[in-house]
């Protein structure tokens, strides 16, 4: 595997691939790397030549200090992990790489009413960080496909709407959440929990599971307040619980012919975790 932590090393190479013929596949990454992050390099392998992935723990998308601050890095295990998965290259930027203007916001993207919707309203100025990073990104690596998590499901719709908006020519692949036995989904985030908070935190996907369980009700209303009850009950302070249509991420008040996705997004102790499921 090639490590490149400068950007015109990492577009020389690319572009003698591309050149080659190859088709280049993106799993932009903040590290601290886990089997959900390994499934994707996975898909990125099985339907790309050359698969880049990048870790870059980006300042611009914390809204919260302390969480930038503490987000967990892993950078010898990670390489490991991405030897033993058949990760081509990995791009590891420091921050003076991807930022030599500086970290204050200099563009804007128009991400609409995404932006202040669910993690938008809670996150002030993340998406727009996440627009700022992947737009550099996607510029220096030109990728024909880039693979992204339903985890982080309004990102996937806020990177789709930046493919858009740029006119760049990647297409988005989404892959599915991987989970823990136990339902959890995996996060780099679930390192800061103890044990008993991973036991605990198991009780998002629980909740999200209980939700789709009263898929074809009218009013959804008491649905998100018996989830919200149980969260609460669990230990949890949560930012939100909702449930949207899966193509718009408008909230709805009942069924609807269409997919769904039922959000959750709450904290831990210290930690902020979020899951969803569409259904
Ligand atoms: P992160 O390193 O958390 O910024 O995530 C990098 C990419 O991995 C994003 O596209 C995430 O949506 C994706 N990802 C994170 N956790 C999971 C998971 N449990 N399953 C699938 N994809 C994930």
């Amino acid at each position: 595997m090639y490590v490149f932590k400068h950007a015109f090393e990492l577009k020389n190479y690319l572009s003698s691939a591309r050149q080659a013929g190859k088709s280049i596949g993106f799993v932009p990454t903040m590290g601290a790397l886990h089997d959900g992050h390994l499934q994707l390099i996975a898909q990125a392998r099985q339907h790309t030549d050359l698969v880049v992935c990048s870790i870059f723990v980006n300042p611009t998308q914390f809204n919260d200090p302390k969480d930038y601050e503490k987000y967990p890095s892993t950078i010898a295990q990670d390489t490991e992990k991405l030897v033993a998965a058949g990760n081509n290259v990995l791009f590891l930027p420091a921050v003076a790489e991807m930022y030599p203007e500086g970290l204050a916001s200099t563009s804007q993207y128009d991400f609409g009413y995404l932006e202040t919707l669910l993690e938008g309203s809670y996150r002030p100025g993340h998406f727009q960080g996440v627009g700022r990073v992947m737009h550099k990104l996607l510029k220096m690596i030109m990728p024909h496909q880039v693979f992204m998590g339903q985890k982080d499901f309004q990102q996937c719709m806020i990177v789709k709407r930046l493919l858009e908006i740029t006119g760049l020519p990647a297409q988005l692949v989404i892959s599915p959440t991987t989970r823990e036995a136990s339902g959890l989904a995996m996060s780099s985030r679930n390192m800061r929990l103890s044990a008993e908070e991973r036991q605990t935190a198991t009780l998002i996907y629980q909740v999200l599971t209980y939700i789709t369980q009263h898929r074809s009700d009218i009013d959804y209303a008491p649905v998100v307040a018996e989830a919200t009850r149980r969260l609460v009950a669990g230990g949890f302070v949560p930012d939100y619980v909702a449930i949207a249509d899966a193509a718009t991420l408008l909230p709805i008040t009942g069924a609807i012919p269409g997919k769904q996705v039922a959000l959750i997004a709450a904290k831990l102790g210290e930690v902020r975790l979020i899951d969803n499921v569409v259904y």
